[in-house]
């Protein structure tokens, strides 16, 4: 007799709940005893007035049942509200998102036959997705990148957790740190540091571009790939397409309280309610889910079912049209499968994942020392360089500073390189101290801005501190 779960169940929006009903009357089948805790968020929930998307009683849901079913939910593009999906995974810190794909049987691909069976690792609250703009003039738009060692720490950790539970050797880290050296750099030297507590773990760095590359050229060579926020989302597309298409990739969020499973997939709100879409993704979240319950032969009567059902050639419409079937015929196809052993269905070591706990109190990085040696400044000014740099400087005379350079979105402009960038509006001021030995305090330094604020529009401040004697910033493109 199974053992009964509360979980909450978002439909979502779109195709949503359609693939979620297929989930839900699959896993009944099976024998999974769920009681679903039925709730809302995305589009229904903004078209009620929620601003942020999700409601109390969804939140409240989550925090009792600590796991959840979701199905996509809409966000506006490039205007509107913010994601209602990125709000979940940040309210209840899901740090990791995890998102497998296996190659799957009479599904054709140009990859077939490679045995693709990978995972990738995506850190899933801070990068850009921290979603931190400012409009820094009306013609140049600013996203912060944020990543903190706590948080590369934790998504590299669950990297090395899931290839310990699911017996996986190697493990990738892309990133692009050879050009943010200081954010994707964090990633590159956490995942180096952690590795090394890994002997028995193949522990590889690779430049993303050149990771996205290789995974079209070569799949079978990876097994686990962590990577910051933005790289994975795109990266976990990219893996999903190598084994037939979204239809057929699952994820999980997952975070030390709360773990919401969900398809890789959006809300593909044209084939909505049309019994026509691929209810794979969900169903193999489901899968996941199951095993985080601990119920590991129900995980696997379904997966050998779904594996079952495409190996005797039943598929939906965006495998190939000629010869599919509707989303219900699929589902119906599959549970009359439950029971029937995939023999030829690769078997991996699938120990459920031990979530790595990071002692939220402490702050892993301290620095012994750190002086702030100089400022750089945003303005705003339509200037030419030579004329806008010689006002600046004179700003600074007779004071503890000076114009070190003037670098227009990250080339520097002045003094002049020879380089001629397409300029805006828009323009870093860098000044350092005249005496470096000397430590910039914050009186000097507002009084700078107050004088750089008296002849031009100010929008943006940022220390230049030394940590430990070494450069917490980077140099500018020319800046010597
Ligand atoms: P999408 O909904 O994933 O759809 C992109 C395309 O992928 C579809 O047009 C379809 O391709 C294919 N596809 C996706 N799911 C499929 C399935 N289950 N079966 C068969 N084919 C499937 O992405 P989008 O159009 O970029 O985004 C639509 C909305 O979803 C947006 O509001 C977006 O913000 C949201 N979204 C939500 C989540 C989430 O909730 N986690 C994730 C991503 C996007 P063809 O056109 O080639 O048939």
């Amino acid at each position: 007799m199974a053992q009964r779960h509360r979980v909450t169940l978002i439909p979502g929006d779109g195709i949503g709940p359609e693939v979620t009903d297929s989930a839900c009357r699959i896993l009944a089948a099976a024998g999974a005893a769920i009681d679903w805790d039925v709730r809302e968020a995305g589009a229904v929930s903004f078209k009620k007035g929620v601003v942020t998307g999700v409601p109390d009683d969804t939140i409240a849901s989550l925090r009792t049942n600590r796991v959840a079913l979701k199905g996509p939910l809409e966000t506006p593009v490039g205007f509107g509200e913010k994601s209602a999906n990125v709000t979940l995974r940040k309210l209840f810190e899901t740090f990791a998102n995890l998102r497998p794909v296996r190659e799957l049987p009479n599904v054709p691909t140009p990859f077939a036959g490679k045995g693709i069976d990978l995972v990738v690792v995506r850190e899933n609250v801070e990068d850009l997705y921290a979603g931190i703009e400012h409009m820094q003039t009306p013609g140049v738009a600013q996203c912060l990148k944020l990543m903190s060692r706590k948080g590369c720490e934790k998504v590299v950790r669950m990297a090395f957790a899931v290839a310990e539970a699911e017996g996986r050797t190697r493990v990738h880290c892309a990133t692009k740190a050879n050009i943010m050296k200081l954010t994707e750099g964090l990633m590159k030297r956490t995942f180096e540091e952690i590795a090394r507590e890994y002997p028995d773990i193949q522990a590889e760095h690779i430049i993303v571009d050149n990771c996205a590359h290789q995974l079209v050229r070569f799949p079978e060579n990876f097994q686990v790939i962590v990577t910051s926020n933005m790289n994975g989302d795109i990266l976990s597309d990219l893996t999903s397409g190598l084994i037939g298409g979204l239809g057929f990739a699952p994820g999980a969020n997952v975070g030390n309280e709360v773990t919401i499973f969900e398809p890789v997939h959006g809300s593909a709100p044209k084939y909505a309610g049309r019994d026509v879409i691929n209810p794979t993704a969900i169903i193999l979240s489901a899968v996941m889910m199951l095993r985080h319950l601990d119920e590991p032969a129900l995980a696997e009567r379904v997966e050998n079912a779904v594996w079952a059902t495409l190996q005797d050639g039943i598929y939906t419409r965006d495998v190939r049209p000629e010869g599919s079937v509707g989303t219900r015929a699929y589902t119906e196809a599959i549970i009359a499968r439950l029971g029937v052993s995939a023999s030829d269905a690769p078997k991996r070591t699938q120990r459920r994942i031990t979530v790595p706990v990071l002692d939220p109190a402490t702050d892993p990085v301290r620095a012994r020392d750190r002086r702030t040696v100089g400022v750089d400044i945003f303005v705003e000014a339509t200037r030419k360089p030579e004329v806008l740099g010689k006002a600046v400087e004179e700003l600074a005379s007779g004071t503890p500073l000076r114009l070190k350079m003037i670098s227009n979105r990250g080339t520097r402009v002045y003094p002049a390189t020879g380089a001629t960038p397409d300029c805006v509006d828009h323009w870093r001021c860098r000044f350092v101290l005249r005496e470096p030995v000397q430590t910039l305090d914050d009186q000097t330094l507002l009084d700078l801005v107050r004088r750089v604020g008296q002849s031009f529009r100010f929008m943006h401040v940022e220390k230049l501190e030394e940590l430990d004697g070494a450069p917490g910033w980077t140099r500018a493109q020319g800046e010597d």
